[in-house]
This record gives structure tokens, sequence and C-alpha cells, in this order.
């Protein structure tokens, strides 16, 4: 075991071993069972009673059958953020549909309403309306949701929401994950609260929660033996994982809580000439699932990144823009330069809910020592 400080590590600290000890003495460790319920519960609870959610194996299989559900086929064109993590696309591909990217704006980090009206518009007039929209709260900062909106509404095209790092963020007082037709969430190993693996998917009745399942669980039809009709997935999230996940969505607020003064620390006492950070506007509120830093060119992020790496300090790159990506890189794109930019100048500090007095004051210590 090193003892560097991580970006992101899981934080285990309430009931997590009780409960997965108590689903293994059951029948049910599998597709069904009572944590998967309790789970799927609470994350209604902090989301949106009225909506239903459905707990699946990951958040990228949560995007897959969102864009499926929206009805999106091969050659279809569905419109996706450029800044974030490639799981945000990849599904796009698995249903052979063509990814569109757009750029971000420099408020939110998040993708901008201007290109994003100016994306939809050249593709209309290109002849393919866009099926859908991928749009991310990334690291936790809502994007612009009235201006999204609005462009969705205006064109009537869905919006999926990728909430996969924005559990417990907040627009207006009202949570993220009820902004889009669909929205999605991740459970993985790094964010907010996990369940080892794992994503979830939002959705607004119990029918389509009846169709997620039933796709998620191999698309069995209604018989006394195995037969099926359409192409089923083995999607579904354990109940072991369940009980994880539950045990961690007891602490949400405790771990939203321990983000954000992680991220509050950092802007204190950093120099406000040499760093500037991911802002939240009047109306939104930040799980700050990850505190990022831009700083005042590339060559010093990289000199950073070295000395932070150096010191037994984890710190990443920010998201590499998917439209510069050689696997994304044939697909048409909008971009005004934002999240190049945005890649170039900054670094994702460690950010987690159990980082300690002691390591926090290690990172600051390098962090003011660092003379561009
Ligand atoms: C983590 C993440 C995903 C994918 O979630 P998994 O559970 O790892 O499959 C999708 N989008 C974003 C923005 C993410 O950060």
């Amino acid at each position: 075991m090193s003892n560097k400080i991580l970006i992101s590590p899981p934080h285990i600290s309430g009931a997590e071993k009780k409960y997965v000890l108590d689903a293994l003495s059951g029948d049910w460790i599998s597709s069904k069972g009572k944590y998967i319920d309790s789970f799927e519960k609470k994350l209604q609870f902090h989301i949106n009673q009225n909506k239903e959610v459905v707990c699946l194996n990951s958040g990228t299989s949560a995007i897959h059958l969102a864009l499926k559900q929206l009805g999106v086929q091969e050659n279809d064109e569905v419109i996706c953020q450029s800044f974030t993590f490639a799981a945000t696309a990849f599904p796009v591909l698995y249903q052979k549909a063509i990814p569109v990217f757009v750029d971000s704006e420099p408020d939110t980090w998040n993708i901008c309403p201007v290109l994003l009206e100016k994306a939809i518009k050249n593709r209309i007039k290109n002849g393919k309306k866009p099926k859908a929209i991928l749009a991310v709260h990334l690291y936790g900062m809502p994007y612009k949701i009235d201006e999204v909106q609005r462009i969705a509404t205006t064109y009537n095209i869905p919006v999926i929401e990728d909430a996969a790092e924005a559990l417990g963020s907040s627009y207006n007082n009202v949570p993220c994950g009820n902004f889009g037709q669909l929205a999605v969430l991740s459970f993985n190993g790094n964010k907010i609260i996990t369940s080892a693996q794992g994503g979830a998917i939002v959705c607004n009745t119990t029918k389509e929660k009846e169709n997620f399942i039933h796709w998620a669980t191999q698309a069995k039809d209604n018989l006394p033996f195995y037969h099926h009709s359409s192409v089923g997935f083995n999607y579904r999230m354990s109940n072991v994982l369940a009980a994880i996940g539950l045990a961690q969505i007891e602490n949400l607020h405790k771990k939203i809580n321990l983000r954000r003064q992680v991220y509050f620390r950092y802007f204190s006492e950093l120099d406000k000439d040499l760093f500037d950070f991911q802002k939240e506007s009047e109306n939104s509120f930040s799980n700050r699932w990850m505190t990022c830093i831009l700083t005042i060119s590339r060559a010093e992020k990289e000199k950073l990144l070295k000395t932070l790496i150096n010191n037994g300090i984890e710190a990443l790159h920010l998201w590499y823009p998917l439209h510069k990506q050689r696997v994304f890189k044939e697909f048409p794109s909008f971009i005004n330069g934002t999240s190049e930019h945005l890649f170039n100048r900054g670094l994702c500090l460690p950010s987690g809910s159990k980082l300690t007095a002691n390591e926090y004051q290690k990172i600051v210590a390098v962090l003011k020592n660092y003379k561009p």
C-alpha cells in the first residue's frame, strides 16, 4: 500500500458491511432483492418522489438504455457535450448512431447553449433533426438548465441529463436528475456515492421503469419457458451492490458537505491570481464532486501536475474534449475553443470526502509553494 493521496477514493463509513453480509445471507444476491428496492426508493427520495428510478450495473448502461428508449437507431444523430468522460458518448456508438459534439461555455464548463442552438439548426438544415441532447453536469456543476431547456423545447428534442457526477447538486433548489426527459446516475468507485459499480436511470412512469427492467434483465417474455421477442441486456444492478449503495446514500448529505468543505478550503487558501475555479451561479448548487483549478498556462499546468505527483499527491488532467479524440474524430462538432482551453489549463485536485486534515495541509503547502 502506498500512502499516495488519491483524487476521489471510495469512502466507506456507514452500514456497508452490515448490509452486504445481510444481502449475502439471503437467497437474492443477483438482479432481485430488497436492497435494490430500498436503494431505488432512497434515490427517488433524494431526486423526486414522483419520478421512478431503475438501478443498473453502470452509468454507461443507463445512457445506453436511455438512448434506446428515445428510439435512437443506426445513423440517427445525437448531440453530445464534448467536454466530458467518453462514457457519455460511447453508448451513442453502441446504437450505431452519430454523436454531434458541442463545445462548452466558460461559466459552468458545460454545453454552450448558443452553440447548441447553432448545431441543431445546422443539422436540421442538413436534413436530419437530432434525436436527443446529452448534456452533462460536469464535476457536479449544473449546466445552464434554463437555456438548454428552452432550446430543447423550441426544437422538441428530448434531453438526456448525464448526472453521473451530480447526485445531490441542484438548480433553483430542484435536484439534478429532474431536468431531462431521462436522467442518468453513476455509482462507480470514484463518484460521490458508490455501489462499487453501478448506475441508475431516472424516468417518469412505472411503465417506463418496467420496460427498462425488462431490457436490463435479458428481455424475457412473460411465458413459463425462456422465450424472447426482442434483444435483451444483462444490465441490472445486483442486490449485493445495492446493499453498498443503500449504506452510502444514507450518508449522502454528509459526503456532499465534506466535498464542499474541501472546495471552500482550496478556494479560500489559494492565490486567486494564479488559480481560477469552476463557479456556482446564483441559482445553482454543486455537490463539488471534484475541485478543479485552472492554472495560468498549459506549461504551468504540466509543471504543477509533476510537482503534485512527485509529492505523492494524485492530480489529474481535466477531461480531454471528445471531439479531439481519435475514436470520435470523424464525427461532426461545433467548437468555440472553450473545452480545449479548459483542458490546457485545468487540473483536478484530491477532492474525496475522506480527505484528512493532514493530507489537505500537505496539498495546500505544495500549492502555496508553487511559483510560476
Ligand atoms: C462516471 C461517468 C459516466 C459513466 O458511469 P459508469 O458508472 O462508470 O459507467 C458517465 N458520464 C460521466 C460524466 C461520468 O463521470
